[in-house]
């Protein structure tokens, strides 16, 4: 069978967390910089349709994309090293994968049959897989199974890629990530679960083509023989994925190691361009030759497990560079912040940023952070429910609304100055439901976001059930706080400022998810420039 696209698996073997998102990102990265049109898909084997239900602590944040998808933390990376928007088609679930087989069969379509798992379900998982393929766009596919082979949960995936391999011969490779363990009283690196988990591959039928071995130490040339022999892949097939200072450096890394060659090689691809990294590498200059530093404060209620706010803090980091500064970050956990300890948690910092979230835990801990931050004029960037924090704490504080509050919390409060969209009204299913995706925003000329951005209409996507009262907004813009962006359709309040403060913003969107590497976000870039400015006052 001949295809113009070609197609990449990235599978993972020994144990999760060997970083295949991180790996998937900077091979792609590598094909563009060749001049290859790229795209990163994730297979998730959870039968969740999406993480959207699930609890960060679970599964870290929830990616949105421009189309409403949400998703696996990982389009985040593929996004931000890309700098190519993702899709609904990007992230695949075995709960869409059931969902559609079953729904095929209710409408009839496999009408007679006897449904199973193969070829139904191995079916539903191919055509998913080419459906970026065949849209024309992309010359390279990577697909990133999630899970570790082995998994029950990952064999129909493991399956679908073995078929793919025979459909598509030449048109198709799969990369696995291993790890190679150090043992320190061996003072040895050791290569038997890496053996053992090509082995279980082999089982499924399925001969890798490439190892990433992830380790901790350098893999000379005898270890690299070894694996290459007991494992059946070329030597220069075995590429090192040694612990990198930052997940910036891992493209030069593989590129170091030739990981890009060795895929052309296979694909019958040619080398087209000399690789282009000069704007990666100018980032990674700057991001480790930072010029200054700030701190800035990140109040949220899940601190304890930083995934759950990747996209912020790899988005401080892009602003950072922008600004040649190092952006540390502080994490404060609103439950723990009270009025009384405030003052020595928050006191010493450059700026603050109120993180989005829902329910009522942490809640009172993240109104007292908006409270010092205005109050002491300190730089404040408040998303989604940080948004609607910073109204609460307004309205409370300034305009006197005792328990003023968002209907999420308090639905009979006396003012509720964040009440529920009305199309979230009629919904009863909680998954898929919320107002997601892209949506257009008029900024207010001169506002410190319209300077920010340097334009006056701007898309950004959102995540939420709840909105601003704009029953309010007379009172609230008389007091001081004014409605900075409003969507031109419905009238929506997108983004709240403070003129009289020197940096005050709340918004309604996520502006983390749009931020990558070679397009830091203009919102970070303007508030890391506010605190950099207030850190030298
Ligand atoms: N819980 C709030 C809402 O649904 C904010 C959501 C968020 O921060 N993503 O409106």
């Amino acid at each position: 069978m001949s295809n113009s696209t070609k197609y990449i698996f990235v599978t993972g073997g020994v144990t999760s967390s060997l970083g295949k998102g991180i790996i998937s990102a900077s091979l792609a990265k590598l094909l563009q910089a060749r001049g290859y049109s790229a795209t990163i898909q994730k297979l998730d084997p959870y039968i969740n349709i999406d993480p959207g239900t699930l609890n960060p602590y679970e599964h870290g944040e929830c990616y949105v994309t421009d189309d409403g998808a949400e998703t696996d933390l990982d389009l985040g990376h593929y996004e931000r090293f890309l700098n190519v928007p993702t899709s609904q088609a990007n992230s695949v679930t075995t709960g869409k994968i059931y969902q559609a087989v079953i729904d095929k069969e209710r409408r009839g379509e496999y009408l007679g049959k006897t449904v199973q798992v193969i070829p139904h379900i191995t079916d539903e998982i191919k055509d998913r897989i080419q459906i970026l393929g065949k849209k024309g766009e992309f010359d390279i596919v990577i697909t990133e199974i999630g899970g570790t082979v082995g998994d029950i949960e990952s064999l129909p995936y493991v399956e679908a890629v073995r078929q793919m391999k025979w459909e598509f011969e030449n048109d198709c490779l799969v990369i696995h990530l291993t790890l190679i363990p150090y043992l320190a009283a061996a003072g040895e690196l050791k290569t038997k679960p890496t053996q053992h988990s090509v082995k279980q591959l082999l089982e499924f039928g399925v001969q890798p083509d490439i190892l990433c071995c992830r380790t901790e130490h350098h893999l000379d040339l005898t270890i690299r023989k070894k694996i290459a022999n007991f494992c059946n892949v070329g030597i220069n097939a075995v590429i090192e994925s040694i612990d990198a200072e930052t997940i910036y450096d891992v493209p030069l890394l593989m590129q170091a190691e030739g990981l890009d060659k060795v895929v052309l090689e296979k694909l019958n691809l040619s080398s087209k361009d000399v690789p282009n990294l000069d704007s990666w590498n100018s980032f990674l200059h700057t991001l480790k030759n930072p010029k200054s530093e700030i701190t800035i404060g990140l109040v949220g209620k899940y601190v304890e497990l930083k995934d759950s706010y990747k996209s912020i803090s790899e988005a401080f980091i892009h602003a950072g560079v922008s600004n040649e500064c190092r952006v540390n970050v502080k994490w404060i956990h609103s439950e723990k912040l009270t009025k009384a300890n405030i003052q020595e948690e928050l006191g010493e910092l450059d700026g603050i940023l109120v993180a989005p979230g829902f329910g009522s835990r942490g809640i009172s801990g993240k109104i007292e952070a908006v409270r010092y931050a205005r109050e002491n004029n300190i730089p404040f960037l408040g998303i989604c429910l940080g948004m609607q924090c910073a109204v609460i704490e307004f309205a409370r504080n300034v305009l006197h609304m005792e328990d003023a509050h968002t209907m999420e919390i308090a639905e009979d409060s006396k003012f509720p100055v964040i009440t529920m969209m009305e199309e979230q009204k009629t919904i009863a299913n909680l998954g898929g439901t919320m107002r997601l995706g892209a949506y257009k925003c008029e900024l207010k000329p001169n506002s410190n976001t319209a300077i920010a951005y340097n334009t006056d209409l701007i898309s950004e996507r959102h995540r939420h059930r709840y909105e601003f009262n704009n029953e309010y907004l007379k009172q609230f813009e008389e007091a001081g706080m004014v409605a900075a962006g409003k969507n031109p359709e419905t009238n929506l309040i997108e983004v709240v400022e403070i003129p009289t403060h020197p940096w005050f913003v709340g918004v309604q969107f996520h502006p983390e998810y749009k931020s990558t590497v070679d397009n830091p976000h203009p919102l970070f870039v303007g508030f890391v420039n506010a605190a950099k400015e207030y850190k030298q006052k």
